[in-house]
């Protein structure tokens, strides 16, 4: 019940989003003018080859042969029928998911990574800075960095810097330089907006050094649509048509977009971003313009927020933790054409262990959210009898977050 794709027939080029949606994407702002942004107010932080796809508005982007060459150390990934979730829950539903636990780093974010590594390298850039929360993205970026020969500096914020300090050690292993955020004040426990802050600031003041984002923007979804495009063909293999409902978990939104947007065009296809309840960006932010850190340092963005100086409430485990959205979600949400829903911790745990015990995986507990919505979508059509085919992105395995599952087991994880 696993459906697999050759090493030869990886997707040689991206879908771009952007000239499906309907109405248009709003362009970034520059913060003092509030004018649209151009180029050359992107070009201190991005190499061109990206801001050119930032802001392009092709259909169909050509992946670069070196990056495939990296890409396909595990792509294609497996796409696999969750048929023992599906018989547990007595569902006339099937279950797909897409594995990207089965990256270098054990996530999605090393499709966007390798990418941005390669075009700063193509340019001459000789060192990259980033923020990482509990450090997926600084992994993703620092694997990507050691196959690029580039140097990386990794902001990390300071909770996580000192209470998880294994992908820090998988970073220093892939060569990275792990710097505790916020920099100047060595007593606060740090957010990933101040940590975004950290990152721009190395950037914008080193002539060597670029900024690198691991979510958000409109390239880094656009890197990951290499995850729904190979699941098209793998639900061929499969014998659908198509999915009737496509979930991921929304942060920033690059993992839900990777799976979600080559669906955009087809109105058959629900999509549905599934986000905590203690970090509701969708489902209770408000649709407006605001930075991407807390500093007030970026581009002003397009997006649901909750305000670029909120911090979630310190009891929440499960990531997914960032203020904002991509405001290509934003967009989709805001016209109807994806649907948000928020869930508490509790019931999200609640799913990544049924997944553990029947799929015998262990779930990053981001993709617990995406796994409730899934569990909820299969018991509502075993209600109604409905053989409703149901895709799912696993973005990420959960073995280097073994303390929140710890956390759960021994009943210290609390709803806000
Ligand atoms: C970073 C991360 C997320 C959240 O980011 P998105 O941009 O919303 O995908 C979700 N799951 C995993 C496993 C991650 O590493």
């Amino acid at each position: 019940m696993r459906f697999d794709l050759d090493p030869a027939q990886i997707p040689t080029t991206w879908f771009n989003a952007v000239p499906a949606l309907d109405p248009p994407l709003q362009p970034p702002l520059h913060p003092a003018t509030r004018e649209p942004v151009g180029p050359d107010d992107l070009a201190p932080l991005f190499p061109m080859g990206l801001i050119a796809q930032e802001v392009s508005t092709d259909q169909w982007v050509d992946i670069p042969g070196e990056v495939l060459d990296i890409l396909r150390l595990w792509r294609p990934t497996p796409l696999v029928r969750a048929e023992r979730l599906e018989a547990e829950l007595g569902t006339p539903a099937r279950i797909y998911f897409k594995d990207e636990s089965v990256s270098p780093a054990g996530s999605h974010k090393p499709n966007t990574a390798v990418a941005q590594a390669f075009y700063n390298q193509a340019e001459g850039v000789k060192r990259l800075a980033t923020e990482t929360g509990a450090g997926q993205w600084g992994t993703a970026l620092a694997f990507a960095c050691t196959q690029f020969q580039l140097e990386c500096a990794v902001y990390m914020v300071r909770v996580s810097y000192e209470q998880k300090p294994y992908r820090k050690v998988l970073m220093e292993t892939w060569g990275s330089d792990v710097v505790p955020s916020p920099v100047d004040d060595p007593d606060h426990p740090g957010s990933l907006g101040l940590a975004i802050s950290d990152a721009v600031r190395d950037a914008a003041s080193r002539d060597d050094t670029h900024y690198s984002l691991g979510s958000v923007l409109n390239h880094v979804l656009l890197h990951q649509t290499i995850i729904g495009l190979e699941a098209k063909e793998q639900l061929a293999l499969a014998g659908e048509s198509r999915p009737d409902v496509v979930v991921g978990c929304c942060g920033g939104g690059s993992n839900l977009g990777g799976i979600a947007l080559p669906f955009v065009p087809d109105e058959r296809v629900r999509l549905v971003a599934a986000e905590p309840s203690s970090c509701p960006t969708l489902t209770e932010g408000t649709f407006e313009y605001d930075f991407g850190d807390t500093a007030g340092m970026t581009p002003l963005l397009p997006m649901y927020t909750l305000g670029h100086e909120f911090v979630p409430p310190s009891i929440h485990a499960g990531g997914l933790r960032y203020h904002g959205d991509a405001p290509i979600i934003s967009n989709l949400v805001r016209s109807g054409r994806m649907e948000a829903i928020a869930y508490p911790q509790s019931k999200t745990f609640e799913a990544a262990m049924q997944f553990a015990n029947t799929e015998g995986k262990l779930p990053a507990p981001e993709a617990g959210h995406a796994i409730r919505a899934v569990i909820d979508e299969a018991l509502a059509a075993k209600e109604t009898g409905d053989e409703r085919v149901i895709l799912f992105n696993y973005c990420g395995h959960g073995l280097l977050d073994l303390s929140a599952y710890d956390d759960y087991l021994n009943g210290r994880l609390v709803d806000a």
